[in-house]
């Protein structure tokens, strides 16, 4: 294909898929542009776009589409609904294409989807069949794009996770921080916090960096009936870690449902465990959530005797 400049927005699912995406366009010849880390201009500019409902990472997220609009050919944007039967992802996902294409209808800029709706007939495969088809690429070029991609994201996720549990046998305070990837990492929302606890000798642990599959599987003893696949992951990851931590911060994003649901389920069934519930909005700035997280390490190293 004639070479493509393919704008990625940093925000929710790039932080899970950005292997996968990046290596795919790139086989494919496009050139990728990410935007910058998350910064307060970039989180307010987002703010001042969406409705009040919206969830924190959502308006960040359009923070980030803004900071592309007329700097690529295409801003891709997936739609994805699920991943199978009770593998549902937030409504949020299914509807952040359409209106991101709302919301810069004048600007005159392209965007690139694709549709990945298991239960409706739509996997992973035909999603990115469908992608390389819009952007006219042959279905040989795609599909070796596409393979190659995979591989590379199973290789560097691996080494995530292996990284991860080495951290895990260390002897020192670890807090596991149950959220979303995009809220732990982005530098605006979760970056603060776990940067405090590195600064304050207490190393963070993921719950989401984890052996997906395992972890599905292993939510099901914390919770039979929760549906949303990455929440699944999450407790599963709980699951997993739980006797290898001292404490456990749940990170969401005000007004997330499906966070505020699954956080609260939490909080009743983990027992013997310190636990912080730490809703953020974007507008409290550090001081208050310091404070929070400076008394609930205070819990911590009293309870590990080490006050
Ligand atoms: S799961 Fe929560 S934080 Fe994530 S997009 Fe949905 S409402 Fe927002």
């Amino acid at each position: 294909m004639e070479l493509k400049t393919v704008g990625i927005p940093r925000g929710m699912l790039y932080y899970r898929y950005e292997t996968l995406w990046k290596t795919f366009f790139e086989k494919l010849g496009a050139e990728i542009r990410v935007s910058d880390s998350t910064t307060h201009r970039i989180a307010e500019r987002g703010m001042s776009l969406t409705i009040d409902e919206a969830c924190l990472s959502i308006k960040v997220y359009f923070g980030h589409v803004n900071e592309l609009i007329g700097k690529c050919d295409y801003i891709f944007i997936p739609r994805i609904c699920n991943f199978g039967r009770n593998r549902d992802m937030c409504p949020r996902f299914h509807a952040m294409y359409d209106v991101a294409r709302n919301m810069f209808r004048n600007s005159g800029q392209k965007f690139l989807t694709c549709n990945i709706d298991v239960l409706g007939g739509e996997g992973e495969l035909k999603a990115f069949l469908s992608l390389g088809q819009s952007l006219g690429c042959s279905v040989k070029s795609t599909l070796g794009a596409y393979k190659a991609a995979k591989k590379e994201e199973q290789r560097v996720w691996k080494k995530k996770v292996q990284k991860q549990k080495r951290l895990l046998e260390k002897d020192v305070l670890k807090i596991l921080i149950a959220g979303h990837d995009y809220l732990i990492e982005d530098s605006f929302i979760g970056k603060p916090i776990t940067d405090f606890l590195k600064k304050s000798g207490v190393l963070p642990i993921s719950a989401g960096i984890v052996d997906r599959d395992t972890a599905l599987k292993r939510s099901v003893d914390m919770s039979p009936t929760c549906k949303w696949q990455l929440n699944r992951e999450i407790i599963g990851g709980i699951g997993m870690y739980k006797n290898k931590i001292d404490g456990i911060i749940f990170l969401s994003a005000f007004p997330c449902g499906p966070d505020a649901m699954v956080n609260e389920l939490m909080l009743r069934r983990i027992d013997g465990l310190p636990m912080l519930n730490l809703i953020l909005d974007g507008q409290n700035g550090t001081a208050g959530t310091e404070t929070r997280l400076e008394s609930f390490l205070d819990i911590i190293r009293f309870k590990r005797g080490l006050l």
